[in-house]
């Protein structure tokens, strides 16, 4: 597959896409132990045809961003959060971790070796960067790998959704995670799982399509890749507390920006037959930062939060704060920047 190159890019027009870009970081464990890890031009990954992750799926990945300054210097945010979730993705799935120290070298070398590919500051895109590791052993019976490769490259995109626009969405009929299955892991089974839902959704018209809790299909546990917030009319931020969710590092920064704010901060049980209590609901991760939802379609019933067409001013102002935090155009009091440069 062909290279990138920088002059071919539109900054203003980037989407969220896959560019082979110069270099990524790449290390195998082997041997009991990781060999050392290093970057490379070689943007292809050899493995056999039996490999563990291609028939049984072990693989764990993460995703974060790189951030231009209007200093023209490089933010990375919360990168130990990163590094800390996928050591747990990869012990839930019987995977060799891989070392924090080692993760967020691996992230910062990638990060400088592209750096001609960070959008530039103002045009809302952002270095996005996929960690990720996989179990290469050849197995035909189902035990897990004693090898692994861990690699992270990355990949510029633009403002996940250009601007806020509020978007419908249905409760699905199906489960992405099982209760007590791998929910709380970043892994590629979960998204299998989601892809049919989110595709029935997506037929039916709606942006995509959010999950209830797989035990009692009762309470709202998430989008298939982005966490549920709604504000009640009396100023709660409220979140779903559930076993089956991914813990997001948006949340838990928007959790704190919330309290700051002013609005109080609860991670509770949500019943789907409470939705009206929500003035705004938004959709929380590190692609798109916030999405807002303008509704929730639940058997049949439509409900609208705060408009269809304009996002809340509690999501704009969750959206600024946390955005201008990331960028470096707001104060980072919590120390959740790092600065690269
Ligand atoms: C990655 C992910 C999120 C968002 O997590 P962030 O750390 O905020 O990016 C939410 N839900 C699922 C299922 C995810 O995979």
């Amino acid at each position: 597959m062909t290279k990138t190159r920088v002059e071919d890019l539109d900054w203003n027009n980037l989407g969220f896409k896959y560019h082979n870009l110069p270099y990524r970081w790449t290390d195998t464990f082997e041997d009991g132990k990781w060999q050392g890890g290093h970057l490379t031009q070689d943007s292809n990954l050899v493995f056999n045809e039996a490999a563990e992750e291609l028939h049984y799926g072990q693989e764990v990945f993460e995703g974060l961003k790189a951030y231009r300054r209007k200093d023209g210097g490089i933010n990375l945010f919360r990168p130990d959060q990163n590094a800390k979730r996928m050591k747990n993705s990869a012990e839930r799935l019987m995977m060799e971790a891989y070392p924090e120290e080692e993760f967020i070298k691996a992230i910062k070398e990638v990060v400088k070796a592209n750096e001609d590919f960070i959008p530039p500051y103002g045009s809302g895109g952002t270095l996005y960067i996929r960690p990720f590791m996989l179990g290469t052993q050849e197995v035909v019976g189902v035990t897990p790998s004693d090898r692994y490769i861990f690699r992270a490259y990355a990949t510029p995109v633009g403002a996940y959704v250009k601007g806020l626009n509020p978007m419908p969405y249905v409760i699905s009929e199906h489960d992405r995670a099982a209760h007590k299955g791998t929910g709380q892991a970043k892994t590629a089974g979960n998204y299998a799982a989601s892809l049919y839902p989110s595709f029935l959704a997506k037929k039916q018209g709606f942006a995509d399509c959010l999950f209830l809790d797989p035990r009692e299909h009762q309470y709202i546990d998430e989008f298939s890749g982005a966490n549920f917030y709604g504000i009640t009319k009396d100023g709660q931020f409220q979140t779903p507390k559930s076993e089956s969710i991914l813990p997001s590092i948006t949340k838990k920064s928007l959790l704190k920006i919330a309290e700051d704010m002013g609005l109080n901060p609860v991670e509770t049980k949500i019943s789907v037959d409470e939705l009206d209590k929500f003035e705004e609901v938004g959709a929380m991760g590190t692609a798109a930062v916030i999405s807002p939802v303008g509704s929730i379609t639940y058997k049949g019933k439509k409900h609208v939060f705060h408009s269809e067409t304009e996002p809340g001013p509690i999501t704009q102002k969750l959206y600024d704060t946390l955005f201008g935090i990331q960028v470096g155009d707001l104060p980072d009091k919590y120390g959740w920047v790092v600065k690269l440069t």
